[in-house]
């Protein structure tokens, strides 16, 4: 059903960024991370008029009936694998009369799938076209399809409005300085536009508001997180941001391409600038057969080795992830990738196994190839689920493999006991929660 045509238009605007995950696993990780939305989330009500009444709801764990209004226009953020809670949620918004306009990698890609649920489509980055959608809501005109075009200088008409936010809801939802990427992993779907900045006079006030405003107990300094793909994406860039955070005495932490470590200045004003932790995409034990890598000096896991010994020789931890499932893995290279972690020295490893989303190189080819298993896009968590045949095994080897890992990985971690204790809080703290409920009816 269409939007209601004959009503009055509402100023009301709710913006959702529907869960990937179940709720159970939904509220455990409400009980130790709250974030009000991600930090590209304030965009569009940054474009959208003041007159607006704006909600936002992030990964919301329970959806009443009376959430569902009649008289709003609904924008939904949508990744493959939060989609069918986005068209779930939709139909629901829809069926009760309001506009929904749906936005993201996923619905770019799938238009006429996500037309099914909603009234329109925005195609690629969001800002270009969003003062016409909302323009198009109001006359009750709303147009199908809407394409967005990839802004230079993305950031400076939201900035004054990023300015007026709470300083505290910026620290929770972190900071992303940039769009787009260099590389194209195989793997990866590929950012819309090529690779673009925040101007770093404008992150940097809002870094320095961040630093005035957030209290930490103890004392501690505000830890900031970069969302950005790779902070390194342009050393230049990344070496005057450094600079320019080093008199804000915060901390940080981030995503980084392994190239940041063979570049000295970088590492030192790194570490100057307050880093802690980055977190760095290694993929695969054989790294002359990534394309990120290869511009650098990565040929053998003896450079990842030593790549790993000069970041932390900077007392900047190092995350290392890896993907499981690609083509060229038999079993003897999960016990390479097991004896590699063993020695690497590295913070934490995360894992996941390889997932072929729409958009990436690997989806088309395994579509052409017939190897995708299913098209459930719930199933597209990169963590539970096989959703391809993988070449040399069998999808359960893999996943078997992902477990063994995944659990052999925690140990090479100093992480695992801090880990281990959260755990076994959230599990006292849901034990207590359904005694109680079982005793109170
Ligand atoms: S470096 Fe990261 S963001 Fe860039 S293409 Fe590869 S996986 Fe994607």
């Amino acid at each position: 059903m269409r939007y209601k045509q004959g009503r009055n238009i509402k100023k009301k605007l709710i913006l959702i960024l529907p869960s990937i995950s179940h709720p159970v696993i939904r509220l455990v990780i409400r009980f130790f991370f709250k974030t009000p939305g991600t930090f590209p989330l304030f965009v569009l009500p940054a474009l959208t008029p003041r007159d607006y009444t704006i909600k936002i709801y992030n990964q919301k764990l329970f959806w009443l009936k009376g959430d569902f209004t009649d008289d709003a226009l609904v924008g939904i953020s949508c990744a493959t694998s939060n989609s069918p809670e986005a068209y779930r949620i939709a139909d629901r918004f829809r069926k009760a009369g309001s506009a929904v306009v749906m936005g993201g990698l996923h619905v770019s890609y799938f238009p006429d799938e996500a037309l099914k649920h909603c009234d329109s489509v925005v195609i690629g980055e969001a800002e270009s076209v969003w003062p016409e959608v909302v323009r198009d809501y109001e006359n009750k005109t709303l147009k199908k399809i809407y394409k967005g075009v990839p802004l230079e200088d993305y950031f400076s008409p939201a900035y004054d409005y990023y300015l007026n936010i709470d300083p505290k809801i910026l620290y929770r939802t972190g900071i992303l300085l940039s769009r787009g990427c260099k590389y194209r992993c195989e793997f990866c779907v590929p950012p819309f536009g090529k690779l673009r900045f925040v101007k770093l006079e404008q992150a940097i006030v809002l870094l320095k508001k961040i630093g005035e405003h957030v209290r930490r107990p103890f004392g501690l300094k505000p830890v900031i997180l970069f969302r950005d793909d790779n902070i390194f994406s342009d050393p230049a860039y990344a070496k005057e941001l450094f600079r320019r955070l080093i008199p804000l005495n915060l901390k940080w932490v981030g995503n980084s391409s392994i190239d940041i470590a063979f570049d000295d200045e970088a590492l030192m004003l790194a570490a100057a600038s307050g880093c802690l932790k980055l977190f760095i995409g290694f993929e695969t034990i054989y790294p002359q057969r990534l394309q990120k890598t290869s511009v650098g000096n990565m040929r053998s896991t003896k450079d990842y080795l030593e790549a790993i010994r000069k970041i932390k020789s900077h007392r900047i931890k190092v995350i290392g992830a890896f993907i499981l499932g690609f083509d060229y893995y038999t079993h003897k290279d999960y016990l390479r990738l097991i004896a590699f972690l063993m020695r690497a020295g590295l913070d934490l490893v995360s894992l996941t196994i390889l997932t072929p989303f729409p958009g990436s190189r690997i989806y088309e080819q395994f579509k052409k190839e017939g190897r995708i298993t299913t098209f459930d896009w719930s199933k597209y968590d990169s963590l539970q689920h096989v959703v391809f045949k993988p070449k040399n095994m069998s999808a359960l080897s893999l996943q078997l493999w992902f477990i063994v890992i995944r659990v052999l990985g925690l140990f090479v971690s100093p992480y695992f006991l801090i880990a281990l204790g959260q755990s076994l809080v959230a599990f006292l703290f849901f034990y207590y929660l359904a005694h109680h409920l079982v005793n109170m009816f």
